[in-house]
C-alpha cells in the first residue's frame, strides 16, 4: 500500500486489519478453503474483531466506515484468506436496512454486525445470468405483502444465510420495468441446493427454489420499476470489492514467490537471478500495482457520490484476470512442489478464479466499458 493514495488514519486500519488477519487467519486458510463448511469460529472471530459491523451503519448499530476502509479491510483480509474476505462486502449490504421500517432496522443491524443474521444477495436465475433484465423469479401480490416463487441459482452464502435480497418480477408485462427488490427469510418454504464448487467453499454457493415464499409488504427494499438500475448501482461497489479479494489473494501469491526465488537455487545461483523469473514477477507486480489504483479510484468516486460504472467494470475485468495469471506463474516459479495441495498456491487459484465470472463475466464489463467509450447506439 502507498501512502500518496491513502490517509494515515486508512494506513493505520489496514495495518491493524493485516496483523490480526496474519495471526487469526494466514496460518488456517488452506484448511478451511478445502472444506465444504461454514467457517463458524473464523466468523465469530471477525465479529469479535469488528469486522461484520464495519459495513453496518452507525445509527443500525455498526461502524459505518467509509468506501475506502471496506475496501482495505477487504484486501488486508484476502491475503490471509480469501473466503473470508467476502464477508466485508457481504455485511455491507446492511446499507440497504434504511429502506426497511426503522425499528426493524435498528434490530437486524446489531444482529448483521455480531454475525448472527448472515445475508446473501440473489440475483441469478437458471435463465438470466448476465442478462439481469431478464429475471423471472415472480413476485405476486397478496394480502399485506408478496408471495414469491421460482428460483435463483448461484447464490453466495445461500447454503448458510437467514436472509436473502432478491431481484423478482412483479408484473411480467412489464418486462424491466417490473423489476423489484425484497428481503426474503430463507425460511422453511425455500429449498436449497448447494453445489460443489472448485474454490468458494466455505461460502456454500447453492440454488435457492422459492414457492409461495411470504414477504411483508415492508421488506420490499426497492420498488416496482427500479429493481434493475438499484441492482447495476449496487454492482458498482461490489464488483470492486470482488476484484479487491482477487488483489489481496495474488500478492500474498506474489510474496510467497519471491520468498521462494530467493532460497531456490537451480545451476549454482538464486533462481532470481534469471530474467525469466525476476521479470516475469515484476510484471505481475505492476498488473496488480494498476488493477488497485483502479479500484480505489472507483471507491474514491463513489465516496464522492459519483458513479464508478465505468472504472467498476474496467477493473472487474482486469483485476481478476491479473490474479488469476499472475498466481498461475506463481505455481510454475514454485517448480513442482506448488503441484501438491498441500501448499496454498493450488487453492488460491481456485478461490479467485470465481471472481472472473460473480457479479459480471469479462465480457459484460468490456461491454460497459465500451459503451462508455463508444456510446450505447454503436456497441
Ligand atoms: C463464484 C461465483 C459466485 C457467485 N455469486 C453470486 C451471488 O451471490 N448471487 C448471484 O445472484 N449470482 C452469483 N453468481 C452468478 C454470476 O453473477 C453469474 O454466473 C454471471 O453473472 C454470469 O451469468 P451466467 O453464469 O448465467 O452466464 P451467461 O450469462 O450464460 O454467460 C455465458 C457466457 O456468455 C457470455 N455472454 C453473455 N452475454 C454476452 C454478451 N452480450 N456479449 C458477450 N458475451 C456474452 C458471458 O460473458 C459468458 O462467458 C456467482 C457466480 C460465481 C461463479
Amino acid at each position: 500500500m502507498t501512502s500518496l493514495l491513502f490517509s494515515e488514519d486508512h494506513l493505520a486500519f489496514a495495518e491493524s486489519i493485516r496483523r490480526m488477519a496474519e495471526r487469526e487467519f494466514l496460518p488456517t486458510y488452506l484448511e478451511r478453503a478445502t472444506r465444504d463448511e461454514f467457517p463458524s469460529e473464523a466468523h465469530k472471530t471477525l465479529a469479535k474483531h469488528g469486522v461484520l459491523a464495519l459495513g453496518v451503519p452507525e445509527e443500525f448499530g455498526g461502524q459505518g466506515a467509509d468506501l475506502i476502509s471496506l475496501g482495505v479491510a477487504t484486501e488486508e483480509l484476502a491475503r490471509c484468506d480469501f473466503n473470508l474476505s467476502l464477508f466485508v462486502l457481504y455485511t455491507a449490504s446492511a446499507g440497504t436496512l434504511s429502506a426497511l421500517p426503522p425499528d426493524e432496522a435498528r434490530d437486524l443491524g446489531p444482529r448483521i454486525a455480531s454475525g448472527e443474521s448472515i445475508w446473501c444477495g440473489a440475483i441469478t436465475e437458471p435463465d438470466a445470468g448476465s442478462d439481469t433484465a431478464n429475471v423471472k423469479l415472480r413476485a405476486r401480490k397478496v394480502s399485506g405483502g408478496w408471495a414469491l416463487s421460482g428460483e435463483k441459482t448461484s447464490v453466495t452464502l445461500g447454503a448458510y444465510a437467514h436472509k436473502a435480497t432478491v431481484l423478482a418480477q412483479t408484473d411480467p408485462s412489464l418486462g424491466r420495468k417490473g423489476l423489484a427488490s425484497f428481503l426474503v427469510d430463507l425460511d422453511d418454504t425455500v429449498e436449497r441446493q448447494v453445489f460443489r464448487d472448485a474454490g468458494f467453499r466455505p461460502l456454500g454457493r447453492a440454488a435457492l427454489a422459492f414457492s409461495d415464499t411470504f414477504v411483508p409488504d415492508t421488506r420490499m427494499l426497492v420498488e416496482t420499476g427500479r429493481g434493475q438500475a438499484s441492482t447495476l448501482a449496487l454492482f458498482e461497489f461490489a464488483r470492486v470489492m470482488l476484484c479487491l479479494m482477487c488483489i489481496g489473494c495474488a500478492q500474498r501469491a506474489i510474496e510467497i514467490t519471491a520468498d521462494h526465488v530467493r532460497n531456490r537455487e537451480a545451476f549454482g545461483q538464486p533462481i532470481s537471478r534469471y530474467q525469466g523469473v525476476s521479470f516475469t514477477l515484476a510484471e505481475h507486480e505492476t498488473h496488480l500495482e494498476a488493477a488497485r489504483l483502479l479500484a480505489y479510484k472507483a471507491l474514491s468516486l463513489q465516496e464522492a457520490g459519483r458513479s464508478s460504472a465505468r472504472e467498476s467494470s474496467m477493473c472487474k475485468w482486469f483485476a481478476p484476470q491479473s490474479a488469476v495469471r499472475a498466481i498461475n506463474d506463481c505455481i510454475v516459479l514454485h517448480g513442482h512442489i506448488a503441484y501438491s495441495e498441500e501448499m496454498p498456491l493450488q487453492q488460491m487459484l481456485r478461490d479467485v478464479s470465481g471472481n472472473q465470472i460473480a457479479d459480471g463475466t469479462p465480457q459484460i464489463q468490456k461491454l460497459v466499458v465500451a459503451r462508455h467509450l463508444l456510446g450505447r447506439e454503436w456497441v
